[in-house]
């Protein structure tokens, strides 16, 4: 785990947000990209290219705070599909809560060689984006922004506001969250100060909703799984409700089914107390290549797994310090048991 002093873990959990809201609303007001810079205002911007839910559920403790934000949507990016029924929903409930949406472009997914060629790329996502929302998209952020896009400095291109505009970025105050952590400044620190009389905050919502907190590529790396645990729900229940086999669906690891049912069963716990990469770490290879016997494998998994329970976030699992007690202490059993010379390969 990081100890990086810049990571400030406890600034992003939810209820830290409502918190970092409430003394921004006390010195600015929140405004869109349709309001023109002027001493006071703040435009709270979040761009999302990871996850719609973690975007709905700062859109709701923000409207609870009777702020507003504007949401720039991916269109091209390789975590989130916008068009999906369920992303859908989110996008319009996150516009019913009041707030703005915008475009976050990518340019990267472009050949972009001229000012022409970025009007281009820029119309064509926004048409397919309000084709998605609904309603007129006015405003654009650039998605890692290099210099050649931050060279394209116009407010306005392709008939929307470009928050990455000078007025809206080096002229005022500028604090991002970018990878989880303060690269700059610390939000909170710049709001207290006073010092900026215009600001523009970024931040990413997918940073902002695990409690307790864990660090930034954790954060990334959960959003990820708990994807993949609804693509997989999705997959299940489409063939149950088709009456169709799920060939396969008993066996949720087929190389534990080399493995003792002891073993197997501590395997299947921890998957599904979440810890999926320390499972197929075990499982896929890892301690193969280190360890020839279940044997010799054993001290180490129960290291890992101690480590790793000490460390997770476990509140999305019901009682999960009984159970990760359960699993310590069937590890422990299993260690003194020996399980001596059963070969893991
Ligand atoms: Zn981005």
């Amino acid at each position: 785990m990081t100890t990086d002093p810049r990571a400030h873990a406890a600034d992003f959990t939810p209820t830290a947000y409502r918190a970092v809201l409430r003394a921004t609303r006390e010195r600015y007001r929140f405004s869109t990209f349709s309001d023109a810079p002027e001493a006071g205002r703040v435009y709270w911007r979040h761009d999302i290219d990871c996850c719609m839910d973690a975007a709905c559920t700062l859109a709701r403790i923000e409207a609870d705070e009777g702020v507003v934000a504007t949401y720039f949507l991916n269109m091209r990016s390789d975590f989130l599909n916008l068009h999906s029924a369920s992303n859908r929903k989110l996008i319009r409930t996150v516009g019913s809560l009041g707030h703005e949406l915008g475009l976050h472009f990518d340019g990267h997914a472009h050949a972009i060689a001229s000012e022409a060629d970025l009007v281009t790329a820029l119309t064509a996502d926004r048409t397919a984006l309000e084709a998605i929302t609904g309603t007129p998209i006015d405003a654009f952020s650039f998605h890692n922004p290099t210099g050649d896009m931050l060279a394209h400095e116009d407010d306005v291109i392709a008939g929307m506001t470009n928050a990455y505009a000078p007025r809206y970025f080096r002229e005022i105050g500028y604090c991002s969250d970018s990878n989880g952590y303060w690269r700059h400044r610390r939000l909170l620190d710049v709001i207290e100060s006073g010092a900026e009389p215009t600001l523009q905050v970024l931040t990413h919502p997918v940073f902002w909703v695990f409690d307790p907190p864990i660090p930034p590529k954790q954060r990334i790396w959960r959003t990820i799984e708990q994807h993949a645990d609804l693509i997989k729900q999705q997959y299940s229940g489409a063939t149950a409700a088709g009456a169709r086999l799920n060939i396969g669906d008993d066996d949720a690891f087929d190389e534990a089914a080399s493995l003792d049912p002891a073993t197997a069963d501590v395997i299947r716990n921890l998957h599904l107390l979440g810890h999926r990469r320390l499972v197929l770490g075990l499982l896929a290879g890892e301690l193969r290549r280190r360890a020839h016997t279940l044997d010799e494998a054993l001290p180490e998994l129960c290291a890992a797994t101690r480590r790793t329970l000490a460390t997770t976030d476990r509140g999305h699992v019901p009682d999960a310090d009984a159970y990760a007690a359960a699993v310590a202490e069937l590890l422990g059993a299993m260690t003194e048991a020996g399980h001596a010379h059963r070969s893991l390969g």
